[in-house]
């Protein structure tokens, strides 16, 4: 089983419901934190989980909502771990993420240097290993695999999505991006889809051009059920609301995405936690008997 839980389902605008982006995936004894949008940490330690206890941290982009949060997941981390040699944290993402957490290091750098000179037992700074990938496995410990394919939310790029199994479950994080192959490809067959989405109905109104602007590179709640629905993936899961989800129009949303997808939809609040067991997947949906040709 893959315990997803909807750590921040908010966006770049601040939301004193919502924290920014941010996905959490426990498969096994092992947990993987996927981007780290504005408050992750203070939504992690509402699960009763800390930094520390991270196996890894998941870039799908380097968009700042997807990454607000990347200096406190590093330095909490570091204060907050007590074993001697602890190991450095992996962070796997697209290319480029090696000079954001260089730079990261950097701005914190001050900080760094005051805690390495008060603790005698801090030797060095924070421990990190960074992986950059467009393609292929990135993951394979311990009966978890995890491979990435390449999203498309151009102009931004690259980024990536991920797919995480473990024990005959899988879970797919697609990140911000359209409809494309690569991520039809990645996804198929999964047991749920994350998928970040926007109401491109209500977007479209608003009279700002830079609001509006983000139509295109986003999917929305239709284009994404579409996506799970051509992969045949057992569950979707929505995500990072743009805007926000009004109180009371859950329904709304859910029935945008059932206009493409039939199988089982979940979304929510933060916190909001979904349970994906092996087998959960049926393949492609069963769209009803073939006619015969006339
Ligand atoms: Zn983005
Ligand atoms: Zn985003």
């Amino acid at each position: 089983m893959i315990e997803v839980t909807l750590l921040g389902t908010g966006s770049p605008i601040p939301d004193p419901e919502r924290a920014g982006p941010s996905t959490l995936a426990r498969a096994g004894d092992q947990i993987f934190l996927i981007d780290c949008g504005r408050g992750v940490l203070q939504r992690l330690a509402a699960i009763g989980l800390g930094a520390n206890q991270l196996s890894a941290l998941l870039l799908t982009h380097l968009h700042s909502d997807h990454i607000a949060d990347l200096g406190d997941v590093i330095i909490t981390r570091w204060v907050s771990t007590f074993t001697p040699d602890a190991p450095p944290l992996p962070i796997i993402g697209p290319p480029g993420t090696a000079e954001v957490v260089a730079a990261t290091l950097k701005a914190f750098g001050f900080d760094v240097g005051y805690r390495i000179a008060h603790h005698a037992d801090l030797t060095g700074p924070p421990p990190v290993e960074v992986h950059e990938y467009t393609d292929g496995a990135v993951w394979d410990h311990d009966g978890v695999h995890i491979q990435c394919a390449p999203t498309d939310h151009r102009p931004v790029t690259p980024t990536i999505g991920f797919r995480v199994e473990h024990a005959g479950a899988s879970v797919v994080l697609a990140g911000d991006t359209v409809p494309c192959e690569s991520l039809d490809t990645l996804a198929a067959g999964a047991g749920a889809l994350v998928h970040t989405v926007i109401r491109k109905d209500l977007i479209e109104k608003l009279p700002m051009q830079r609001i509006r602007d983000i139509c295109d590179y986003h999917s929305s709640v239709e284009e994404a059920a579409a996506t799970a629905t051509r992969a045949g993936v057992g569950i979707l899961v929505l995500t990072h609301y743009v805007p926000a989800i009004a109180p009371g129009t859950e329904d709304q949303w859910r029935a945008l995405a059932a206009t493409e997808f039939d199988r089982q939809i979940e979304l929510g609040g933060d916190l909001h936690r979904v349970q994906v067991h092996p087998g959960v997947c049926t393949g492609p949906r069963d769209t009803g008997p073939v006619k015969p040709a006339e």
